[in-house]
């Protein structure tokens, strides 16, 4: 059904169709060209209504029989009976315009075109598309596209407008021939007129799912176009300078390695060695520390973040939460402070005057450190001399959430180190995230005990409960974790108070906490502050605590309904136990589960490695997930899909390194006919 017919509330006005087209990506003529159909329907041939298929899409002809409009609890559907001799198929509409009675009034002859189901009066479609086939309507000779659409936008105009920039455009290749012929790949005119409108006897599934050569073809340009945007903002970056963070004193940094009750890791020792050497240099890093849950990455950031002020500059980390971003300020003030540093704190839920006092110190540079949310990144907020931006749980964040806290100013861009639990997957890297360096901690401080994970069945909760007795009884804390219903704090509380009060119901003795997103930030704080201080027992909490939270004494992570979470989301909850010297324990509690989630689980329960589980779950969910970029708004990529089109995305690095070398003028045009609609991110 055309979008634009869907029913519109009265009075909503639309926006002008330029900003709606906008909205597209469609401004220019090539933005036509390269709008791509999302599949096709196969209107070349008929099929007689005896023959017509159950579960099939198909188009048949015939003439209306018989026309009625009935009168259901829903409202009034129309229902007509078409024929043709062979047999026949009733047409049912649920809701219908004046003008569709017309269409389908009996004697009429019609052509209808859609999927065909099993119904009451025997085989039935259900709002077909219907045209009128008076005088031996003629079949199209290709199949019909099908674009991505707005509101307001129909297919037919869509069609034609297309069409229309099809003809205009002089679509010359750019890319060398002897490339395409090397991959065997069509030459662009050809791949985009047969993608458009594929000839009768096309294959439609490889079509459909783009392993045709034709759509290769597309994929390979647009990857080619990203890897020379992705270059162009590199060499724009490389532009920057970044201040020179390599103090021949750094007493902050000296006191905090003495302050730390243990020694570095191997690994973390060598993470920070080459951050250090990046902080020296004047081109701006950009850092991804990815280590596993636990392996500590936190000191790491402090230790960069010391280091930047021993050298006079400004540091400020962000991390997703409130409770996380709390949780760093603390730690970090408790080093800190005693030393004389000014460390500062931002966040959305702060009281006017607290938070202008912060700005204004910040402004003046009396602010060495600040610690804090998304807030980092208002406009409001202006640092003196911002030397390092450190960014926590970096996947959290959107891709323009993480480059904005990062103010420029002149020539001038601060280092930027990121950390992560979450590994990206090589493809990612080279594709999105080709100008980023990566550290890996891949060592866990000594005397870890690995955590003991099991499934239980939600029928079986009340046995959890002397599970949480003992480890109580032994001194130990205890996180119950209920999962978000929907995307919506109000639902979501039910599930945790109802577990809080059968948990103070059956375990009177305990001190039990609640927390969860809907609490005003202060009340979320201070229940976080006496479960770190172990006043209390059990936290009872909604996914809040997710990311980050330390508190070592915690040894028993339940998580109720453990099937609703995705895999590495249960991996960053259960690291959340596990932190201190005791044995952890981690309890999946089960609903429903079918044989892919019981699977799932299996998963966590029989790995306690974050890289082999963020493994399994990009095979089970794709690789959006761990870009941010779904955040962003900006669809960096339309076509190819990382995961099936690594080969074409290997070929395409490579050529284009070359073509920028050969023929930078050409590979430069391409890149702009591709990314026409996004020139920031050719910039960013
Ligand atoms: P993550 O990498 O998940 O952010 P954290 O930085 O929160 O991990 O560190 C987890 C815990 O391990 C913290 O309590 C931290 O103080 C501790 N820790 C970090 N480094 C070491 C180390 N080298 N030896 C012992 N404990 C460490
Ligand atoms: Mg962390």
């Amino acid at each position: 059904m055309p979008l634009a017919s869907y029913p519109r509330k009265k009075g909503e006005k639309l926006a002008p169709l330029s900003e709606r087209l906008a909205r597209l990506g469609l401004n220019k003529d090539w933005d036509y060209v390269l709008h791509l159909p999302i599949r096709y329907e196969d209107e070349t041939s008929l099929t007689p209504i005896g023959r017509l298929e159950p579960g099939q899409t198909q188009q048949c002809e015939g003439s209306v029989v018989r026309s009625e409009r009935i009168r259901r609890p829903s409202g009034e559907q129309l229902q007509a009976i078409v024929a043709d001799g062979s047999g026949t198929v009733t047409v049912r509409l649920l809701h219908f315009y004046p003008s569709q009675c017309k269409q389908l009034a009996v004697g009429q002859k019609v052509r209808l075109y859609g999927p065909v189901r099993e119904g009451f009066l025997g085989l039935e479609m259900l709002h077909p598309k219907i045209r009128n086939a008076l005088n031996g309507l003629s079949l199209p000779t290709t199949l019909t596209p099908v674009y991505p659409a707005g509101e307001g936008i129909t297919q037919t105009w869509l069609r034609k407008r297309i069409s229309r920039a099809l003809l205009d455009v002089e679509i010359k290749d750019l890319i060398p021939l002897e490339i395409l012929k090397e991959l065997k790949l069509p030459p662009l005119a050809e791949a985009l007129r047969y993608i458009h409108h594929p000839p009768v006897g096309a294959s439609l599934s490889a079509l459909d799912e783009r392993t045709d050569p034709a759509w290769l073809r597309l994929k390979f340009d647009e990857l080619v176009a990203q890897q020379i945007a992705l270059r162009h903002s590199r060499a724009l970056k490389a532009l920057y300078r970044a201040p020179q963070i390599a103090p021949n004193q750094h007493p902050v940094t000296d006191k905090l390695f003495e302050e730390l009750p243990f020694s570095l890791t191997r690994a973390q020792a060598r993470v920070f060695e080459e951050i250090r050497k990046d902080l020296g240099k004047i081109v701006p890093m950009n850092r991804l520390v990815q280590g596993d849950v636990g392996s500590g990455k936190t000191v790491i950031a402090a230790l960069a973040a010391t280091l930047c002020i021993d050298a006079g500059f400004q540091a400020a980390l962000m991390a997703p939460t409130e409770i996380l971003a709390e949780q760093h300020f603390e730690k970090i003030a408790q080093w800190l402070t005693p030393l004389g540093i000014k460390i500062v704190w931002l966040a959305g839920k702060q009281k006017t005057k607290e938070r202008n006092d912060s700005l204004q110190s910040i402004r003046s540079g009396e602010a060495q450190l600040i610690v804090g949310t998304h807030a980092l990144i208002q406009e409001s907020v202006q640092f003196s001399n911002l030397g390092l931006a450190i960014v926590d749980e970096q996947h959290r964040f959107g891709v323009q959430q993480r480059l904005a806290l990062r103010q420029t100013k002149d020539n001038r861009l601060p280092h930027l180190l990121m950390l992560s639990a979450t590994p990206i997957p090589r493809t990612l890297a080279m594709s999105y995230l080709a100008d980023l360096d990566v550290s890996v901690i891949d060592e866990l401080p000594a005397g870890r005990q690995p955590i003991t994970t099991k499934l239980v069945s939600l029928n079986r909760k009340h046995e959890v409960m002397s599970v949480i007795n003992q480890q109580v009884a032994q001194g130990r804390q205890v996180y119950w974790v209920c999962p978000l219903i929907e995307e919506s704090e109000k639902i979501d509380l039910t599930a945790a108070t109802q577990t809080y009060e059968e948990i103070t119901t059956q375990l009177p003795n305990l001190r039990v906490g609640l927390v969860h997103g809907a609490l005003p930030a202060e009340d979320k704080q201070k229940i976080m502050q006496s479960f770190k201080e172990g006043k209390l027992d059990v936290l009872v909490a909604t996914t809040v605590i997710e990311v980050g939270v330390d508190v070592p004494n915690a040894t028993l992570m339940v998580i109720e309904h453990a099937e609703r979470f995705g895999l590495a989301q249960l991996h960053q909850l259960r690291g959340r136990v596990g932190r201190g010297a005791q044995k952890s324990f981690c309890v999946l509690l089960y609903g429903e589960l079918s044989d892919t989630g019981r699977e799932r689980l299996k998963v966590i329960r029989e790995s306690n490695d974050g890289f082999e589980i963020a493994r399994r779950d990009l095979e089970i969910r794709g690789p959006g997930e761990f870009l941010g970029a779904k955040q962003s708004g900006v669809p960096l990529l339309r076509f190819a899909d990382l995961e099936h089109d690594s080969s074409l995305l290997e070929s395409a690095r490579d050529f284009a390194t070359q073509w920028l070398k050969d023929d930078p003028e050409n590979a430069n045009r391409h890149a702009k006919r591709w990314f026409s609609g996004y020139e920031n991110y050719l910039e960013a």
